[in-house]
């Protein structure tokens, strides 16, 4: 790899600091994409992993299986929505959508309704970056709008203009509930992050908004995916974002934060009627199997993690980063240039008028000993749960001095 000198070489890290190999040290406002919730180098989560190692480290799971992804499917099997019963192991978050989707097409071939091979998304989407995910991913704002003519085509409404806190009437959901009435015998499923839409644009809509899709899915004979991955594990504030709404989704995708950030590992959840239904007609299985599927090492990294999460600290951690966030980033939204400051559990985003001078944002980070990584408009941090006040406050303090001076470089 090149060495170039806008990359930052990683040492080791502890807490929320990353070491850098010249010794100078970063508070990390991102968790490592939103994944690393309770800090670097937790030694509970190392203990799981040298354990599993000393056992077995990898084994095939077609005809075999180990205690483990069993623990670790039954742990998640009590704090997952109770409609809930199977769960797919897959080795990521884009990989953990596709079975969602493909879930959704064998699902429907079962039931003999071939015509059901659409999916029905909302615009400011972000579900991954392989073909079937990119296909529902925003196309013409997001990262992969360069793909647009290769990709299946799917169905887009607009982004919900109900924000978070706010009900959402007939009007506020009219573009999605036309193209759901139209083309329902077409469409196998929507696909939604529920409440918050992340890497498409750190997006927070109305719980109102996602309970009337849920009804609008149950009217039109249409099944409804939750992708979790970025929401889930507590980063909203509840365990899962659906749980804003009451919501129960037909099939859900978890990852980023499902091994505490350890490894990669994705899961893909249905009903009971989806997994007999696919597992009792046609192939008699579902036409998936992936070579690292539920990979030992990252089921008990996933389990001790989940296991941290029982403990229930996270809801007072998370509850006191959205207090500091609240508080903190509040004073952005006076000055000019800033379009809109938004926190939502340990998620905090000042958004501004125009693109940031992302290179120039990135050396004050750094020069201030913290890490962030800014994207388009969007200035945000979502920290591991386990930082403390004054480290969060070093992180909100600097955001602060460069939402100040971005908005000078702009008047200048
Ligand atoms: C990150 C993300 C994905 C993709 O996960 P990867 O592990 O990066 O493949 C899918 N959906 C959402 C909502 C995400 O945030």
């Amino acid at each position: 790899m090149v060495n170039r000198p806008d990359m930052l070489p990683i040492l080791s890290a502890k807490g929320v600091r990353l070491q850098l190999v010249d010794g100078r040290e970063l508070i990390d406002g991102m968790s490592s994409w939103w994944s690393v919730i309770h800090g670097y180098n937790h030694p509970a989560l190392n203990a799981a992993v040298h354990r599993q190692m000393d056992r077995v480290a990898h084994v095939m799971f077609g005809g075999l299986t180990h205690p483990a992804a069993v623990e670790l499917a039954e742990l998640l099997l009590k704090v997952v929505p109770s409609n809930l019963e199977t769960i797919f192991f897959a080795d990521s978050g884009s990989v953990a959508v596709e079975v969602a989707i493909k879930m959704a097409w064998q699902y429907w071939h079962a039931r003999g309704e071939t015509d059901k091979r659409r999916l029905l998304t909302i615009r400011g989407g972000y579900h991954g970056d392989t073909t079937g995910a990119m296909s529902v991913c925003d196309p013409e704002r997001g990262m992969h709008h360069l793909f647009s003519a290769v990709l299946p085509q799917q169905l887009f409404a607009e982004v919900p203009s109900c924000r978070f806190g706010q009900p959402c009437d007939d009007e506020q959901i009219a573009s999605f509930t036309a193209v759901l009435r139209r083309q329902q015998a077409e469409i196998a499923a929507v696909i939604l992050e529920p409440i918050v839409q992340g890497a498409g644009g750190m997006r927070f809509y109305s719980a109102d908004y996602l309970r009337r899709v849920r009804q609008l899915c149950d009217e039109h004979n249409v099944l409804l995916i939750l992708d979790e991955i970025a929401t889930g594990f507590g980063r909203t504030g509840k365990y899962f974002a659906c749980e804003h709404a009451a919501v129960h989704p037909d099939i859900m995708c978890l990852g980023k934060a499902l091994t505490g950030g350890y490894l990669t590992m994705a899961a893909t959840l249905s009903t009971r009627e989806i997994a007999d239904t696919i597992s009792q007609n046609g192939e008699g299985l579902f036409m998936h199997g992936p070579t690292f599927m539920a990979n030992p090492i990252a089921c008990a990294v996933a389990a001790a993690s989940l296991e941290l999460l029982a403990s229930g600290d996270w809801t007072s951690q998370v509850r006191r980063i959205e207090e500091v966030l609240t508080a903190e980033l509040e004073s952005c939204r006076g000055v000019a240039g800033v379009a809109d400051v938004r926190v939502l559990g340990a998620i905090g985003v000042v958004e501004l008028d125009l693109p940031l001078d992302v290179p120039r944002a990135q050396s004050l980070f750094v020069d201030a000993g913290v890490w962030l990584r800014p994207f388009g408009n969007l200035l945000y941090t979502m920290p591991p749960y386990v930082i403390s006040d004054d480290d969060l406050r070093q992180v909100t303090t600097v955001i602060q001095h460069v939402v100040r001076d971005q908005s000078e470089l702009w008047a200048s």
